[in-house]
């Protein structure tokens, strides 16, 4: 297994979108806490999950456009500058599909996709350029702060398993992981209005 080099244009280093998903509810969770009034429902659930994926549509570049994943992945869609854009945007198209006011909450939509490039330059990468291009387009480095718990598709996929291996692997952790953290948070929070009422 270990004599499998695969090039940089097969290997998949990034989390999955299990771990991706799972931070888009992890935010849903704790703005629902902290702002009880407004009216959230699955229809922000499902927004949040989607996009914490969105930065990962720069894939397409490389499997429709066949231009070299270190030209398309993981580059403008992973910065801060496109989660500040893109979440504007698309927070304002939300409130105008839904007619739905977001108002104080429009600045969760840049956060939920920045947990996206946040999540992948930390994740334990073997394959360079490591990390993401986070402060695109004012410094064009590969920004990578590995955590050591948390592993990238790819470090499977460079041992010589393939991708979905890779991706079953990283999702499983990443469901223990971040799962547990997001049942942490919803008993801490059930906890807290228990206390709350009987008070
Ligand atoms: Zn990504």
């Amino acid at each position: 297994m270990s004599s499998f080099n695969p090039s940089w244009s097969e290997t998949c280093p990034m989390s999955s979108p299990v771990g991706h998903a799972l931070a888009g509810i992890i935010v849903f969770t704790v703005a629902k806490h902290l702002f009880p009034k407004y009216p959230w429902s699955w229809k922000e659930m499902l927004a949040f999950v989607l996009l914490a994926g969105l930065p990962d549509l720069d894939g397409l570049w490389v499997w429709i456009g066949h231009i070299p994943r270190h030209i398309a992945h993981r580059t403008v869609s992973h910065s801060i500058f496109f989660s500040v854009v893109a979440g504007v945007i698309l927070a304002w198209l939300y409130q105008a599909g839904l007619k739905k006011r977001l108002v104080h909450f429009w600045w969760l939509f840049p956060l939920v996709i920045l947990t996206h490039p946040l999540m992948d330059m930390s994740c334990v990468d073997y394959m360079p350029p490591r990390g993401v291009m986070l402060y695109w387009p004012f410094i064009r480095d590969f920004i990578y702060r590995p955590i050591p718990f948390m592993h990238s598709v790819g470090t499977y996929v460079v041992q010589g398993y393939p991708v979905w291996y890779g991706l079953v692997v990283s999702g499983a952790r990443e469901a223990l992981q971040f799962g547990s953290v997001l049942l942490l948070l919803k008993l801490m929070f059930k906890f807290q209005r228990r206390n709350a009422q009987s008070a």
